[in-house]
């Protein structure tokens, strides 16, 4: 990615909050919303790296507020440190994705232990209240500001270890119950300080949860009761639904994921977009799920465009409304020329009245 490239803004007739507020109306947009989101890659955008991003936050700032105005981006965000805030040590290295240094062994009096007294003043927090104030300083009158989070049975499986999670599951299921209990009451106490706070809409991803990992009767009692409970708490102080991403295999689960009360189901690239959203009927926004991969960092520029066309078109079949968008994260060295080729498609795509019978 090349810092400093205007291919986004520079065409642009509305703000994010008001295409978006057209686009639900029915009234002339400029072009579709979206909800491509560069995460970590935004590091990038403006020449730095990962460690510098999650451990800086006005580096994280910046280059958050870069990658929106460079590519047009509809929403900036940021993400809660839940790992950290449930006692674990998360190693940031420059160019691979953080990793806990040592899984905790928790025995049942540490879960009950595990909590925080103010989510405003607690010292992990200080980075994401930083950038979150930036953002919403910055353009939070004109743009969304989200705040994202690891789903709480996924952080389970982060701080303990995914294997021992996996065999817990069988052999011990109720500390697994315990232990994803306790995580997302934490979760929820950080949520709720965000009451009044001015977030447009919350998201989580609950890669852990996924049917490649898990069978759907292990996700029905291990991760949705406690997806649902934090997405009512979500709901209750965005004025909005959350969005839910499970990477991987979702076929199987998708209707249980409209069950937690999700606003919208977001979906991987493996997953065939005619069969979510014959799944997810009127009751959510389907989003996803242009390849992060396959796409935008391996394939060309054609490519790029096909898959959004693609997306587009399976997408607009949904009943409760469709978000292009990535399937999963987006890789770090994702070329600045395909970005720019998904961007000049979504524009050439969504101009308004769009329609799909033209794609
Ligand atoms: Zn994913």
């Amino acid at each position: 990615m090349v810092a400093g490239v205007a291919v986004g803004h520079s065409r642009e007739t509305m703000t994010p909050k008001e295409r978006r507020n057209a686009f639900a109306e029915n009234r002339p947009y400029d072009r579709i919303p979206h909800g491509f989101a560069l995460g970590d890659a935004a590091s990038r955008v403006i020449g730095s790296n990962m460690a510098e991003f999650h451990c800086d936050p006005e580096k994280q700032l910046k280059a958050t507020l870069t990658a929106y105005k460079t590519y047009g981006l509809d929403s900036v965000g940021t993400t809660i440190p839940i790992q950290e805030l449930v006692g674990a040590t998360v190693i940031y290295p420059p160019y691979s994705t953080p990793y806990i240094r040592d899984t905790l062994e928790l025995s049942e009096a540490d879960i009950d232990a595990l909590g925080i007294d103010d989510p405003k003043s607690h010292p992990k927090m200080k980075r994401f209240w930083q950038v979150l104030d930036g953002l919403l300083e910055a353009v939070g009158a004109e743009a969304p500001v989200s705040v994202s989070v690891g789903g709480p049975f996924s952080v389970a499986g982060r701080v303990i270890g995914t294997e021992k999670l996996m065999r817990k599951l069988l052999k011990e299921p109720e500390y697994v119950l315990k232990l994803v209990g306790k995580i997302t009451e934490v979760q929820i106490s950080v949520v709720n300080s965000l009451e009044g706070y001015g977030v447009s809409s919350f998201g989580i991803t609950d890669p852990v949860a996924s049917g490649t990992l898990i069978s759907p009767e292990q996700y029905r009692k291990f991760a949705k009761p406690y997806e649902k409970k934090l997405f009512n708490a979500m709901t209750r102080v965005a004025g909005r639904k959350p969005q839910c991403h499970i990477c991987g295999d979702t076929n199987r689960i998708l209707r249980d994921m409209v069950e937690t009360g999700a606003g919208s189901i977001s979906v991987d690239n493996m997953m065939d977009l005619d069969y979510v959203v014959s799944q997810v009927g009127t009751d959510a926004v389907v989003t996803g799920n242009v390849n992060p991969t396959e796409t935008m960092l391996s394939g060309t520029s054609k490519d790029v465009r096909e898959d959004l066309r693609n997306c587009l078109k399976k997408g607009s079949r949904a009943l409760g409304g469709y978000t292009p968008s990535f399937g999963c994260g987006l890789p770090l060295n994702t070329p600045h020329e395909n970005l720019v080729a998904l961007f000049d498609a979504l524009w050439e795509f969504g101009k308004y009245p769009f329609n799909p019978e033209n794609l």
